[in-house]
C-alpha cells in the first residue's frame, strides 16, 4: 500500500573555511594552496552548482573572521558591527546594555615597558581564571566589571562607557614599548590606570612566581582593545524564515551566531586550531540539521596554517575539511530535495605575510544553474566572471528558489 511522502524541509548548510584563500605559493609549484589540495567534494560543488568571488570585507573595515562571519550570515558589516568584544562578549553570555562597552581583555606578558608576549605563553583557562578573579575582586566598581573566558582572552565591561577611544590590538605589537599605544582620547586616563594596576597585582601573584620558576611567561598585565558596543541584529530567524545553529570554535564566530539569535553549541573535540575534530564537527552539525533547517560550519584550521607560515599544513587543512566535513555533508543533503549547500573561505589569509587581507573571496553553491568552474579556488571562481560586490547578499544564493 502506498503511503503518502514524508516531505523533508530543505537543509541549508555552509561551510567556512577560515582564511583559506590564498595566493600562489613557490613550494606549490606555482599553485595556490586550494589549487594545490585534492578537494573532490568542494570541486563537485563548484563545477555543478554556482561559483565566484565576493567580497566579504567592505572596502573601509578590517579583514577578520568578526566581519566576514557577519557578512556570510547576511548582516552588512558596515551597519551591523560594532566590535570585536561585543561578540565575544555574546559567545560568554555577558549581558551588555544598549549604553555599554564590551572590551577585549588579554592576559598578556609585559616588563613595564615592552609588550613581550600578547598571550601570556597561551596562559591556561584554570591558571587565568583565578587571575581574572583576583582582577575582579580588586578593579571592578560599579561601573567597570571584568569576566573570564578562555585562555588569555577575557571581557571587561564598561557600563554606560565610551567606545570612541583609540586602542591597539596587542598581538600587533610584540616586543614593541607599550607607551605609544596605550588608548588614546575619551576614558584613556581609567583605561590606563586599570591596565597598570593590574601589572601591580599580577606580577607577583603565586601563579606568575610558579610560571617564571618553570620558565614560563607571567600573565602580568591586561590589555584591553577591540571595544564597542552590543550588536543588535535582526534574528535570523526572522530575516530567513528558518531556524538555525552555528558550529565553531572560536568565541567570536560563536559569538556572531549568538546575536544572530542562533544556536550556538560547544562541541566536544572542536579547538579551533590545527589539531581540531573535523569529523566531531559534522557529526555535530549533522544532529543540529534533525532540529535545525540552517546550520554555518565554521573551521579555523587554514587560518591558523597560514598564520604558521606553513603552505603544506594549509594544503592538509582544507583536504581534511573536503574529506570530513564537506563529503559527509553534501552525501546527507542529497537524500533532502531543494537543499543547498555552501562553501567559502571567509577571508584571505596569506602566507607571504602570516596574515589577513581584504581580497573577495571564492565561494560555491551547489542546487543551482552550473557556472562550469573547474573547480573550488580562486582562479576558478575568478573565471566564471561571477561577482558579489555585497557579500552579505551571499546569503540569498542559499535561500532563493
Ligand atoms: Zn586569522
Amino acid at each position: 500500500m502506498d503511503r503518502p511522502p514524508v516531505r523533508l524541509r530543505p537543509k541549508r548548510v555552509v561551510v567556512v573555511m577560515d582564511g583559506a584563500a590564498d595566493e600562489p605559493q613557490e613550494e606549490l609549484g606555482g599553485l595556490t594552496p586550494l589549487q594545490a589540495a585534492q578537494l573532490p567534494h568542494a570541486d563537485a560543488i563548484a563545477r555543478d552548482g554556482i561559483c565566484g568571488l565576493a567580497k566579504t570585507v567592505p572596502d573601509e573595515m578590517e579583514p577578520g573572521s568578526d566581519v566576514a562571519t557577519l557578512a556570510i550570515l547576511g548582516y552588512d558589516p558596515r551597519r551591523y558591527h560594532t566590535g570585536r568584544a561585543p561578540l565575544e562578549a555574546a559567545s560568554l553570555k555577558v549581558p551588555l546594555g544598549r549604553e555599554d562597552v564590551a572590551f577585549r581583555c588579554n592576559l598578556v606578558t609585559c616588563d613595564g615597558s615592552v609588550l613581550l608576549d600578547y598571550s601570556a605563553g597561551e596562559v591556561s583557562t584554570d591558571e587565568a581564571h583565578v587571575l581574572i578573579g583576583m582582577i575582579e575582586q580588586k578593579l571592578s566598581t560599579r561601573s567597570v566589571q571584568f569576566y573570564s573566558g578562555i585562555s588569555y582572552r577575557h571581557i571587561m565591561v564598561w557600563r554606560d562607557g565610551s567606545a570612541e577611544v583609540q586602542t591597539t590590538p596587542p598581538h600587533d605589537i610584540m616586543g614593541r614599548p607599550i607607551e605609544p599605544y596605550l588608548p588614546h582620547g575619551d576614558g584613556e586616563d581609567m583605561l590606563r590606570q586599570l591596565m597598570f594596576d593590574s601589572l601591580e597585582i599580577l606580577d607577583s601573584h603565586d601563579i606568575n612566581r610558579r610560571r617564571r620558576d618553570e620558565g614560563k611567561p607571567p600573565a602580568n598585565m591586561i590589555w584591553l582593545w577591540g571595544q564597542g558596543r552590543a550588536c543588535i541584529l535582526p534574528p535570523f530567524a526572522v530575516e530567513r524564515g528558518v531556524t538555525g545553529a552555528v558550529v565553531a570554535a572560536v568565541d567570536l564566530v560563536r559569538g556572531v551566531g549568538e546575536c544572530a539569535g542562533l544556536s550556538a553549541p560547544k562541541v566536544e573535540g572542536a579547538t579551533g586550531n590545527l589539531e581540531t575534530d573535523f569529523g566531531a564537527k559534522a557529526e555535530a552539525a549533522l544532529a543540529l540539521l534533525e532540529r535545525y533547517d540552517f546550520v554555518l560550519i565554521h573551521v579555523e584550521a587554514p587560518d591558523e596554517a597560514s598564520h604558521q607560515g606553513s603552505p603544506e599544513r594549509k594544503v592538509w587543512a582544507a583536504e581534511q575539511i573536503d574529506k570530513h566535513i564537506v563529503g559527509p555533508v553534501a552525501e546527507h543533503l542529497r537524500a533532502v530535495p531543494e537543499s543547498r549547500l555552501m562553501i567559502l573561505a571567509d577571508h584571505y589569509t596569506k602566507i607571504s605575510t602570516r596574515t589577513h587581507a581584504r581580497e573577495p573571496v571564492p565561494f560555491a553553491v551547489s542546487g543551482h544553474p552550473r557556472d562550469e568552474a573547474e573547480g573550488f579556488d580562486e582562479q576558478s571562481a575568478a573565471q566564471t566572471g561571477r561577482f558579489l560586490e555585497e557579500g552579505w547578499r551571499l546569503v540569498e544564493l542559499l535561500f532563493a528558489g
